[in-house]
Parts: C-alpha cells; sequence; structure tokens
C-alpha cells in the first residue's frame, strides 16, 4: 500500500488522540466514585430490605398482641361480671363460694395473660427499634448515594466534555488520510489492542517495543517514502519519522 508521507504522519496524530480517547473512557469506567456510589447503594439496599423484613414481622407481632389485649379483656369482663353478681348479694351462700372460687382462678389467669401481654409488648419494642435503626442507615446512605451520584455526573460531563474535543480534532484529522490507509488502521486497532499505528524510532517498533534488526531495518529505510510499511512482529503500521 501507498500512502503520502504527511498522511502517514497524520495517523500518528490520529492513534495520539485514539490513545486519549481510550484512556478518557478507561477514565469514566473506573471512577473511584463509582465504587464509592456502588458501596452506598448496597448499604441503603440492604438497610431497606432489613426494614421491610422488620416491618413484616412486627405486623405478625402486632397480630399476637391484639390477641393477647382481647385474651386479657375477655377474662376482665368475666371477673367484673362475677363481681358485680357477688355485688349484688343476690346469689345463695353456694353459688357465693362457686363465684369466690372462680375469681380467684380467673385472677391468676389475668396475670398469666398479661405476663404474655408484657412478653410481646417487649418483643414489639424491639422491633420497633430495629426498624428504626434499619430506616436510618437506609436513609443516611440514600443521601450518600445521592451525593455520590451528583459527583459521578460531573466527573463524567468533564470527561464528556474533553472526549468530544477529541473527536472533533479526530475528525478534521481523518479527512486528511486516504480512505484505504484509515480503513487498515482501524481494522488494525481492533485487533491489537487499540494501538494501530507507531512510530519506527532507533531501529525500534514503539507499537509492540521490539527491536528490528538491522538488516529490516536498512531494508525499511531504502523503501520509498509513500511506502506504507508494517511491523514483521506485530503488524501495526510503522511510520518512519
Ligand atoms: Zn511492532
Amino acid at each position: 500500500m501507498k500512502s503520502a508521507r504527511e498522511e502517514q504522519a497524520r495517523l500518528l496524530e490520529l492513534q495520539g488522540i485514539d490513545i486519549e480517547i481510550a484512556r478518557l473512557d478507561y477514565r469514566a469506567r473506573t471512577l473511584p466514585v463509582l465504587e464509592k456510589l456502588e458501596q452506598a447503594e448496597r448499604g441503603r439496599d440492604a438497610h431497606k430490605d432489613l426494614a421491610i423484613a422488620g416491618g413484616a414481622e412486627r405486623s405478625d407481632v402486632e397480630g399476637e398482641l391484639r390477641r393477647a389485649e382481647s385474651d386479657v379483656e375477655q377474662v376482665v369482663g368475666r371477673i367484673e361480671k362475677d363481681q358485680k353478681l357477688i355485688d349484688s348479694g343476690t346469689v345463695s351462700a353456694k353459688d357465693l363460694e362457686n363465684l369466690l372460687g372462680e375469681l380467684k382462678s380467673l385472677g391468676r389467669r389475668k396475670e398469666e395473660l398479661e405476663e404474655v401481654e408484657l412478653e410481646v409488648m417487649v418483643r414489639l419494642e424491639e422491633i420497633n427499634g430495629r426498624i428504626s435503626e434499619h430506616s436510618s442507615e437506609r436513609d443516611r446512605f440514600e443521601s450518600e448515594a445521592n451525593q455520590l451520584a451528583t459527583e459521578r455526573d460531573k466527573a463524567l460531563a468533564e470527561i464528556d466534555s474533553a472526549r468530544r474535543s477529541l473527536l472533533a480534532d479526530r475528525q478534521e484529522i481523518e479527512r486528511e488520510i486516504n480512505k484505504e490507509l484509515l480503513d487498515l488502521y482501524l481494522k488494525i486497532k481492533e485487533s491489537s489492542g487499540g494501538v494501530a499505528a507507531a512510530k519506527l524510532e532507533n531501529g525500534q517498533c514503539l507499537g509492540c517495543h521490539l527491536q528490528i534488526n538491522a538488516v529490516e531495518v536498512t531494508r525499511i529505510k531504502a523503501l520509498p517514502e509513500d511506502e506504507v510499511v508494517r511491523c514483521d512482529e506485530c503488524r501495526r503500521i510503522l511510520v518512519r519519522v
């Protein structure tokens, strides 16, 4: 392939810009804020899930508490009823004895049920504490995530603006290179990790950094300057400068 010396030199400029763009893309992908943001989002989601699980547990225990309260109320109702009967003075001595016996056992039952009620209330309090802890942690991580997202957007906008300016320069340069050479450059770039054109300097290919043997260097130097040369080792376009 043949291509004017100036076009080959332009290719090196294009390569320089493409390396800059690749650096920017790498920076955009590896911004430290991205990892921090991910951590904050993970923290937020974990505490959100725990708060939700706590909420489900709370409604179960609230149901338990309602049942315990109604058990106590039932016993209290029966105690009041028995007490009214006794207070009315209309029951026989035998019934009175029965009622007093029942009152005694109802009193014990009430105490037992109140203990159950208290135990459920303590559990409910513990769950509420846990929910509020997870909710506030969730909110803390959420506001941290929002702050980090703003930081990320700002950093990405800066990178994007630098990228756009490089792309504009790139377009200018591309116009000055013939299509055949440009296509070859793009093809090699795809398969060679982003570097397709390299300088030949002091007998070394700056693409693969291998020394080219003296005979080959002499041969390359003797070629017409518009001859497009490729490195024997890495197949990149070797630009003689
Ligand atoms: Zn090479």
